[in-house]
Order: C-alpha cells, then sequence, then structure tokens
C-alpha cells in the first residue's frame, strides 16, 4: 500500500483564536469537531500518518499539553507517528529534510495556516492546505497536486 503521511499543525488547524478549549497549562485548546474531520479525511485517503510539524512537537512528551494532545488525536483513533525537526521559522526545511529521509513517503498534504518558506520548496507548496480552522480550507498554489485536491475534498464534504 501506498504510503500517506499528513504534516499536521496544530494551532489554526485543530483550533481557533476563538476555540474555547483550554490546554492543561492554559493555552488555547484543541476542538474534538476538527480531529474528527482530521480523522474521516484521512480514513477516506485509506488511512495515514500523521506527522508533527506544528511547535508543539518541541514539548517533552511528558508534558501534560503533549499528552493533552495524544489524547484529543486518540479520541479519533489518531495518532503521531514522528515529528519534523526544524529551526524557528524554517518549516518547510524540516519538512523537506523528513522526507529526505523517508524516502518510502508517496504521497503526502501539509496542513498549516501559515505559510513560512514553504513557496521556497514546489512540493511541498502544491501540498499545502492552508487553514483557518481545518473546516475552513484553501490550497496555498495554484496547481495543487491531485493528494492535495483529494485531501480538501475530504474535509469539504464532510
Ligand atoms: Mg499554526
Amino acid at each position: 500500500m501506498m504510503k500517506f503521511v499528513v504534516f499536521l499543525d496544530v494551532d489554526g488547524v485543530l483550533n481557533t483564536r476563538t476555540t474555547v478549549k483550554r490546554t492543561p497549562s492554559d493555552y488555547t485548546g484543541i476542538d474534538d469537531a476538527r480531529v474528527k474531520i482530521l480523522a474521516n479525511a484521512i480514513e477516506k485517503c485509506g488511512g495515514g500518518e500523521i506527522i508533527l510539524s506544528s511547535d508543539w512537537k518541541n514539548l517533552d512528551k511528558d508534558h501534560d499539553d503533549y499528552k493533552y494532545l495524544v489524547s484529543k488525536l486518540a479520541q479519533c483513533n489518531l495518532k503521531i507517528s514522528g515529528h519534523t525537526t526544524d529551526r524557528a521559522l524554517e518549516r518547510g526545511k524540516g519538512i523537506k529534510e523528513y522526507l529526505e529521509l523517508h524516502p518510502e513517503i508517496e504521497e503526502y498534504v501539509i496542513l498549516d495556516d501559515y505559510t513560512f518558506e514553504f513557496e521556497h520548496y514546489k512540493k511541498l507548496w502544491e501540498r499545502l492546505l492552508l487553514t483557518r480552522g481545518i473546516e475552513n480550507v484553501r490550497f496555498a498554489s495554484r496547481t495543487p497536486a491531485v493528494e492535495a485536491i483529494l485531501f480538501e475534498n475530504y474535509i469539504k464534504e464532510f
């Protein structure tokens, strides 16, 4: 089976600034309905792995907020399979390096509410879905990749 990966940002994807829920440390929490939309889209794609690109990846795995994120995803049978590594605002570079280390990944999309320097990397740009909350999704590129088009459809039809 082909290997499909979602590079996941959290803030601005699974929540918005108007989200009422809070993390254990009193940061903006995660909306269950948005996790459901994500889970449904991944399922429609025939399954896939979540690789965390969000700054939440920098939390210690024992941190209450990280455990909160894991538990929120687990409610929809989702789990984090890995994370990218990057410096400050070079999130695109972190994803590019992850892909180079994992040539088995055949298809992927990137969910994020910010463009960072993704446009420097054509393949990333064509797979970037910009969100204001996952339900408000649009293509970054005018020529999105097929998997980005499919994933966007699965989000919108839910
Ligand atoms: Mg964000």
